[in-house]
């Protein structure tokens, strides 16, 4: 069926839905976007995407030309005018069309793109027996060129990363920061068990906000696992007794195996499971 996508002012057909070859979203990747779910009709942790996505704008002197709440209405109107009950909303915002140079200031005005459609997903049975990565060679932006924070249309640093992990026949590849510390994966935030204590890398390290891993420490406090932010090297990783990724389109994904060694007995671990139907359950609404 085909989909209704929002560009500027309102909603047209997916076959008018068009954007110029001047746009300097797509000449120079400058814009900023976000991916959402919806879970039940209810489009998940909307706020904490749009604070996001107007926080990655600002950095990039982006002016979005919608306050929050119209933008956030336009969301929910795209979801319902495409029935989605269990989906995906992707959230563009270029800088808009302007002429061959890369002064972002000739734009004339931002464009704003949502396309709510379905997603794919990873294959169950990659939930159940975890996934197998890599640590990519390709160091994460450093914190004083693009930081990584900004969710921006320019994800070159995470597809190069990508790369290497399809090259070596694994799903994600894992990316350091120039210190050595873990960032995060190519499109996932990373989370290890160690003695009982669950850690991530503080976003400094060099990751997106992501909002599932918030989520998810919020849950693990609930579960009252103690949760900690740390820098962790490769070393971290490989001695792990859990090692998971979380992410709006991975929820959270054991991990089973990282430059050839095996993390505990090769399965997704007993927390990461318990996380993974918390977080299910709670995205579903059936706990808070
Ligand atoms: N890091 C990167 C680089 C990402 O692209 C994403 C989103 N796919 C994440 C982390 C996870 O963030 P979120 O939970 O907000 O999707």
């Amino acid at each position: 069926m085909a989909l209704k996508i929002w560009i500027n002012d309102g909603l047209v057909d997916e076959k008018d839905a068009k954007v110029s070859v001047f746009d300097h979203g797509l000449l120079y990747g400058d814009g900023v976007f976000e991916g959402i779910r919806v879970y039940s009709s209810k489009v998940f942790e909307l706020d904490a995407h749009l604070r996001r996505l107007y926080e990655s704008a600002k950095v990039i002197r982006l002016n979005i030309g919608m306050t929050i709440g119209h933008l956030a209405d336009a969301v929910k109107q795209t979801v319902k005018a495409n029935n989605i009950v269990d989906g995906y909303i992707r959230l563009v915002v270029t800088r808009g069309v302007g002429c061959l140079g890369i002064n972002p200031f000739v734009c004339e005005k931002s464009q704003v793109i949502i396309i709510a459609d379905n997603i794919q997903l990873y294959p169950e049975e990659l939930y159940e027996k975890g996934l197998r990565v890599i640590s990519a060679c390709t160091i994460r932006n450093h914190p004083l060129s693009l930081p990584p924070q900004v969710k921006s249309l320019n994800y070159l640093n995470n597809i190069l990363a990508k790369i290497e992990a399809v090259d070596a026949g694994v799903p994600e590849a894992i990316m350091y920061n120039h210190m050595g510390f873990v960032a995060e994966a190519s499109g996932d935030n990373v989370f290890i068990l160690k003695d009982g204590v669950l850690c991530s890398p503080p976003i400094q390290a060099g990751s997106l906000e992501g909002v599932t891993r918030a989520v998810v420490m919020r849950l693990a406090a609930q579960e009252k696992i103690e949760v900690i932010e740390k820098n962790l090297t490769r070393f971290d990783l490989y001695v792990a007794d859990e090692f998971f990724l979380t992410g709006t389109a991975a929820e959270v994904i054991g991990v089973v195996e990282i430059d050839g060694r095996q993390i505990s007995d090769g399965k997704p671990g007993p927390v990461t499971k318990r996380l993974r139907k918390k977080f299910f359950d709670y995205a579903n609404g059936r706990s808070k």
